[in-house]
Order: C-alpha cells, then structure tokens, then sequence
C-alpha cells in the first residue's frame, strides 16, 4: 500500500528534526554539516563518555579533492570512478565540497595529510560542534535500541543511523523484519584474517611494493605487509601500520588485543617474519623502534546494507514510523571495508546525503531513491578496489614462488 498523500510527509517541514544515532568519526562529520544549515535542528546520540580509540587511520584526499582530476588521481581506482560515476555526480560532489564551512574543511584537509590518531578525530570534531556559537547540536548520552529511535521519532523527522559495524537500524530497513534479526539485511565477504601491527619509529621511512618485496624475501609465511602510504612523518618520527594474514586458528587463539612480547611467545613464527622485516628497515635508515608494537586481531570483512534507507519500507505503507520518516544509514552501517578506506567512505557518503537534505524541496521518496543509487555505486566502487587490493597482496605474498604465483593468475 502507498503512503498517505500526506503534505508533510513527502518534503522536509521549516524545521526539521534530525536525530543522528552515534557520534563516531562519520556520526560528528554528519552533525558538523547539517548544523551549519539553519534549517536543522540537530539531535546527536552516542553511547560512549570519551573518545579513547588510539588506533592510527588516515583518510583519502579525494575527500578534499578540488576538481575531477584530483578527485581521480587515486592509483588504484581512478579509472573505476570515472567508469561508475558520471561527471555530473562528482561536479555535484566537487560543489558540495566549496560550501563546507571553513572550520571544518581545515580539519579535513589535515587529516588527508598523513597518519592521525582516530581518538584526535573524534575529540576534535565533538569540540568543533560544542564550540559553534549558532545552531547548537543537541547531544545525548545514552544507549539508543532500534525500539527507541521508532518510538522517538515524529512523522517528518529525520533518522541518520552513524552506529557502526553492528548498526542499530540495518535490519529493520527490510519490510517485515522485527528488530531483533540479525544480518537479514546485510551482504558479507570474509576476506581474510589480518593482524594489524603499529608502531613507532624514529626515523623517516617509506616503503613502496619493492620495500615490501625485498624485506619479506626470507620470510616464506606470515609476510609483513605495511599498507602504502600507512607512513606519517611527524618530525623525524614514523608511524607505521602493517598488516600480517594469518590463519582462521591463529585468529581464534589470540586475544582482540596484545603486545610484542605475547606475539613472540605465543606466536614465534609471526613475530620471527615482522622482526626479520623491522630489521631491515633498521639497517637501511638506523633507526629504533619507540615504545612497545601494539597488535590488534580482525577479520578483514567487505559488506554492505542492501537497503541502506527507509525507502523499502515506505514503499510497503502501513503504520510502521520509517513510512512517514526517512532513514539513512551513514558509515560503517551502509558498508564496511578493509584496507584503511572506510572512514573516508562514510564522509563522502555524509557529504552527499547533506548535500541532499538541504535541497528542501526535494520529496523524501526521490530522496531515499538517490541516496540508496550513491551508496550502491560507492559500493561497487569500493569493492572493485578492495578485491584488486586483495588479490595485488596475495600476489605480492607469492612473488619468487613462480607456480603458486601462476596458480593465482586467471587471464580469460
Ligand atoms: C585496526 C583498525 C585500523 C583502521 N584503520 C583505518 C584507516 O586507516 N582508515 C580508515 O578509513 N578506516 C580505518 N579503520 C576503520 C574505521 O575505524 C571505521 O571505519 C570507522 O571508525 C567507522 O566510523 P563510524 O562512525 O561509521 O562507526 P564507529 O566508529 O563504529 O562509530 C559508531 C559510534 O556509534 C556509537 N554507538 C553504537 N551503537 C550505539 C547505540 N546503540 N547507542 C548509542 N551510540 C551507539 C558507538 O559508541 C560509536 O561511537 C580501521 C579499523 C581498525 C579496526
């Protein structure tokens, strides 16, 4: 059944209330562009006290990009992006771009620098919004479930859903399904396991394919791979990411989190391949490592929302509240990816779904329509990217090993 022909249901009301459900990195950069519209009035929920996350992240310059050639310049997905985006879609990204408010795209182009903490991210955008003198953002600290954000929210209002991997709101985006279901909306690819190793060290030192090649060429398993461009040059100081594939058993036996010494007495193989690795890269540039390694152990998954707005269940009409208010999910709860791109990917997804809440006369239905055709070619995008990055590292991981090399090989 169709909705109601309701007047207020079909474009945004004068003051539309949006609630934004988790103030992660994507939740603050979503608040932090609508605030600055006077039309909103914002409602930002998040569940933690403080920002503690000190994992090191760096995001793309696409999302500081200036005109269609340094939107693309990107190595590996250049020609993808004008293959699955028309110039008209990324002019209008390009334009969304030149309206940010200055404050914020200072931050921006910062962070596409180099390495930053994501805890700096998180606190420095949180005091961008409190310290706004107009439009003030509306913030609560609380635990929000699916029942409360559709109880909570009023016909016309807007739902932006920032809550990560495990999104509060992605299941009940299918028609029918209760809150409680798990995945029913959720496509997954397991790529691997990976131990993500950081540290710091205090010397300059890059590493291209060659770095990577020649320092792992004793290393017959566990490879020390650290990701391009995963080096920031903080004065002398280097900090540095890499990424060890490891086995579905050695997963399951390690904690989430540990240090060099547990590696190299749990795991002496593992840590003899990074060790042999962090060797050489001190004999080429004479420097130490500064303070311990910090290790943390994932599952590389590639998934997306398949409906990564309300618009199934509008169209389905009844009473259910996403009929007469549009949800979006934003970040880690549209899709999520590995290989040091998801942040930049919820920005730009945030950059476009303000970009379209600020066209006021646009009907919520077109709305929902045009922001599920963006995230579908940001997922096709960032798929056709992870797999070449994945299948480049495996064979990067065989390289000298000619017949296992060949074995990965498909040409026709
Ligand atoms: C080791 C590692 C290294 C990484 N490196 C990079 C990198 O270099 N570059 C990159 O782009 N990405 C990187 N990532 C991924 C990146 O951290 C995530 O993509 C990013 O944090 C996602 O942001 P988000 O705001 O969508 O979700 P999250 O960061 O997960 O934020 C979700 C927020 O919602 C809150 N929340 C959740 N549920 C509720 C609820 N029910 N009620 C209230 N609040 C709630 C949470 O507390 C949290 O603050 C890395 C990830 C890992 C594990």
């Amino acid at each position: 059944m169709p909705p109601p022909p309701e007047r207020h249901s079909e474009t945004l009301p004068p003051a539309v209330r949006v609630h934004v459900l988790g103030a992660g990195p994507v939740g603050l950069v979503v608040a932090a562009l609508l605030q600055s519209n006077d039309r909103f009035s914002v409602h930002l929920y998040e569940k933690r006290r403080d920002y503690s996350r000190t994992r090191m992240v760096q995001l793309a310059p696409y999302l500081v990009a200036d005109s269609i050639e340094s939107y693309c310049t990107d190595y590996i997905d250049g020609e993808s992006i004008a293959a699955i985006f028309e110039p008209s879609e990324i002019s209008e990204g390009l334009a969304f771009r030149q309206s940010i408010p200055p404050d914020l795209m200072g931050l921006l182009r910062g962070w596409t620098r180099g390495f930053c903490p994501l805890n700096d991210i998180e606190r420095s955008l949180s005091d961008l919004i409190d310290a706004r003198e107009t439009h003030p953002v509306q913030r609560t600290t609380a635990v929000v479930t699916a029942q409360d954000a559709m109880t909570m929210v009023q016909p016309g209002d807007v739902l932006i859903d920032c809550t990560g991997t495990k999104s509060l709101l992605r299941d009940p985006l299918v028609p029918g399904v209760g809150v409680t279901e798990g995945d029913s909306n959720t496509f997954k690819l397991r790529l691997e396991y990976a131990l993500v190793v950081t540290f710091l060290y205090d010397q300059a030192y890059d590493c291209n394919e060659y770095c990577k090649y020649y320092k792992n060429i004793d290393n017959p398993f566990y490879k020390f791979i650290p990701a391009v461009n995963r080096t920031y040059h903080d004065g002398r100081m280097t900090h540095v990411t890499g990424i060890v594939n490891i086995r579905a058993e050695d997963y399951e036996r390690m904690p989430s989190r540990f240090d060099g010494e547990w590696l190299r007495s749990h795991f002496p193989q593992v840590a003899q391949s990074m060790d042999r690795f962090i060797a050489k890269v001190k004999t080429e540039t004479n420097g130490e490592i500064v303070g311990d390694l910090e290790m943390v152990r994932i599952p590389l998954d590639l998934y997306r929302a398949r409906n990564a707005t309300s618009l199934q269940v509008r169209r389905a009409g009844g009473e259910h509240p996403f009929v007469r208010s549009p949800v979006f999910l934003v970040g880690d709860s549209a899709m999520g990816s590995p290989y040091f791109q998801s942040i930049s990917l919820g920005f730009e997804c945030a950059m476009f779904l303000a970009g379209l809440l600020a066209q006021h006369d646009l009907p919520h239905t077109e709305m929902l329509a045009r922001y599920e055709q963006f995230v579908y070619k940001q997922w096709i995008r960032v798929y056709t990217r992870t797999r070449m990055i994945k299948h480049n590292k495996d064979l990067l991981e065989c390289v000298g090993d000619t017949f296992t090399l060949l074995e990965k090989l498909h040409v026709y």
